[in-house]
């Protein structure tokens, strides 16, 4: 059997261990220490130097206590991209909150302005103005900023930016995971940059960002003993795991010339094939191109050809199953114009690591190759 080509593996640098030794050596073996604050500078400097960065155990970690920092509480909506990871929505559900679902547009797949605004409309005239949107730039593509901001602005809702696949991408020169009133970044295990598992919450302020990190370090108000005024939680990142973030800091920027190096490659390769399309970057963007993404001309096609990949131990995946589809959010209210819906039947998630080499990339083509001649 051929060696199993992944999705999007780990991808380490070597820089990532003298930190973690520098972690034992000083013995900052906690959710604390000099990794941890330096990991945060490093993404402050990344991403823009007024910004704020709390490290946190993951992603949804930060997501949720976003929605609490903005007040959501039970009962209320809050808007969400439907085609999304599950991670995006399920934060809503645990403040007793029900997601209200927005559908995507083809441009880049993200949240459609136009559906946005239907559902805020019909919210408010239901009386239940939403307490939030969560949008998403999905696979790096980043969404409609400007036309996302203008509705966010008019009804005076704010924006939680889930740029957990984005790190490196840009819209009109300004990188995401800056656009939102809150924006949370992953360092999951497939992620552009990895810590094992991790994430971050990015903030205007620097009160939102102490708030954030009291709520995380299981809100412990000013005192010699242990005094609480109020629910906190487990949520900060461990010094260990900073360390990782650290060293892949350094690396960053050549993951995302790897990641977009892959596209390219596969754009090439595939262009004889009539069946299979692609997402291109409109004019302002640019995505970190965390997944390479394909559309086929059919659900067989797709189905086809993700189980041909897998008989020759190739990693694949069907585009994320809108959350308006699962079983969980079922009852949800939804805007919903068949975009999402048609990704999901069409689209499919090549190997797209940082870490492949070109046999790997061959090998992946001569599987398409293959399944299209047979
Ligand atoms: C990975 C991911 C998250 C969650 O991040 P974790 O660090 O895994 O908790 C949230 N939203 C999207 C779109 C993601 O891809």
């Amino acid at each position: 059997m051929n060696k199993k080509i992944w999705l999007s593996s780990p991808h380490m640098s070597g820089n990532e261990q003298p930190y973690i030794k520098e972690a034992f050596d000083s013995n900052w073996v906690a959710p604390l220490g000099p990794n941890v604050n330096g990991f945060e500078k490093d993404l402050e400097s990344y991403l823009d130097d007024n910004k704020h960065v709390a490290a946190l155990a993951s992603g949804t970690s930060a997501l949720h206590l976003s929605l609490i920092l903005l007040g959501v509480g039970l009962g209320d909506e809050v808007i969400c991209q439907s085609k999304t990871f599950s991670a995006s929505a399920n934060p809503i559900a645990y403040q007793g909150a029900t997601p209200v679902f927005v559908d995507s547009e083809e441009d880049t797949w993200n949240m459609c302005p136009m559906q946005l605004e239907i559902a805020i409309k019909d919210r408010i005239s239901k009386g239940r103005t939403p307490k939030a949107i969560i949008a998403v730039h999905l696979y790096g593509m980043p969404y409609k900023v400007d036309e996302i901001n203008t509705i966010a602005k008019q009804y005076n809702i704010p924006i939680v930016e889930d740029s957990a696949e984005s790190l490196g991408s840009q819209y009109k020169g300004q990188n995401c995971g800056t656009f939102g009133d809150f924006s949370i970044l992953s360092f999951n295990g497939n992620k552009i940059i990895t810590t094992s598992g991790g994430g971050a919450l990015v903030t205007k302020s620097i009160e939102d960002k102490e708030k954030a990190v009291f709520l995380a370090t299981q809100a412990r108000d000013n005192a010699p003993h242990y005094l609480h005024s109020h629910i906190g939680y487990n949520y900060r990142m461990s010094n260990i795991v900073a360390g990782i973030g650290r060293g892949q800091m350094t690396i960053l920027n050549s993951h995302v010339a790897k990641r977009r190096s892959n596209y390219e490659f596969y754009i090439n390769a595939l262009k004889q094939h009539t069946q299979v399309s692609f997402l291109s970057e409109p004019d302002g963007y640019f995505s970190n191109r965390w997944l390479s993404c394909i559309l086929l001309d059919s659900k067989q096609t797709r189905e086809g050809l993700r189980l041909a990949l897998e008989k020759e131990n190739i990693e694949s995946r069907p585009l994320w199953k809108p959350m308006h589809q699962q079983p969980v959010f079922k009852d949800a209210p939804s805007y919903l114009n068949g975009v999402s819906d048609e990704l999901f039947e069409k689209g499919l998630c090549l190997p797209s690591g940082s870490n492949l080499t070109d046999d790997e990339l061959n090998r992946v083509i001569s599987a398409i190759n293959s399944y299209f001649v047979t």
